[in-house]
């Protein structure tokens, strides 16, 4: 173990998962290339692009240019709405293997449910062929409601992986949380800083202040206390660096009680019941 380690979770097929990862939404193709190298050189191993975020060519850039070997990466990607269902998944997913130069990926997602297009039951089939095939280590989900997943365990024998979802101190999901934790699903956190929204909040910036850390590390430790696995995004050298500094330091019970009380089910993003 270095300095850097970065705690796994262990996911409901045995493959293990880094508990914090770096997210690339948002980031420009041409740029993604740097801040993943910035990433890849301060000890992050797993990296959470998707189709739609057009950045896996830069994301697979970084990945051919470092020297660590494939075996010790984990890289995410997602199929986007407009490819669901069996045959365009499959098609998807060769697209994006191809545009990160790979032969396979860690962790494939479902990027959301689309109920009103109901094809996400075709579309996890296709996640199951590329299972079998070895082409994903894991399949997951991304934006689902209890009710999306109960329909998906209902109707296969592949249990999700992982259900990403947005949540941060502002929109804690507790009931979800506790879905994942009945079915053996992860909980990863998207936007987990809330998009930076919540780290000017009161009281996290006095926990950060008596523990001498930046209120993005508390707000990160809060995630991994909870089990989270998380994906901060930043295109900022020092940022990428501060936001894996989160292993030497605990947040007390009190904290978590107060962190626990700025819930207000506040989302940045859609409404998984609502995007299609
Ligand atoms: P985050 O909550 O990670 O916040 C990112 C923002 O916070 C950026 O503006 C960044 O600025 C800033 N920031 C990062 N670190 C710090 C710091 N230490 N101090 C101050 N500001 C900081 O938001 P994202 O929406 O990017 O979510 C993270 C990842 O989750 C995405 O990149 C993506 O991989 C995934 N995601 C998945 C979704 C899904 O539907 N499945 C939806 C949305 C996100 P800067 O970059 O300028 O440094």
């Amino acid at each position: 173990m270095n300095d850097n380690a970065i705690p796994t979770v262990t996911l409901n097929n045995g493959v293990e998962i880094p508990q914090l990862g770096f997210g690339v939404f948002q980031v420009p193709d041409d740029e993604t290339t740097a801040a993943v190298a910035s990433a890849l050189d301060a000890g992050y191993r797993s990296i959470d692009t998707a189709a739609i975020y057009g950045n896996e060519t830069g994301v697979g850039r970084a990945l051919a240019d470092s020297a660590l070997s494939r075996a010790h990466l984990f890289i995410t990607t997602k199929v986007w709405n407009a490819d669901q269902g069996y045959d365009s998944t499959l098609r998807a997913f060769d697209a994006s293997l191809a545009k990160l130069g790979l032969d396979y990926v860690d962790l494939y997602l479902i990027h959301w449910p689309t109920p009103a297009r109901d094809l996400y039951l075709d579309t996890w089939r296709a996640l199951e062929h590329l299972t079998e095939q070895g082409r994903i280590r894991a399949a997951g989900v991304s934006n689902f409601q209890p009710a999306h997943l109960q329909r998906l365990l209902d109707s296969s024998g592949l249990v999700p992986a992982v259900n990403q979802i947005e949540l941060h101190p502002a929109l804690q999901q507790s009931e979800l949380r506790a879905f994942h934790a009945e079915h053996g699903i992860a909980t990863e956190a998207w936007s987990p800083l809330a998009k930076g929204g919540i780290l000017t909040d009161s009281a996290i910036t006095a926990i950060a202040d008596r523990t001498g850390k930046s209120a993005a590390q508390v707000v990160l430790r809060w995630h991994l206390q909870l089990g989270n696995i998380v994906i901060p995004k930043s295109v900022t050298p020092s940022r990428i660096r501060d936001n894996l500094n989160v292993f030497d330091f605990q947040l007390t019970d009190e904290d978590m009680a107060t962190i626990a009380t700025l819930d207000q089910d506040l989302r940045t993003g859609p409404h998984p019941d609502t995007l299609n």
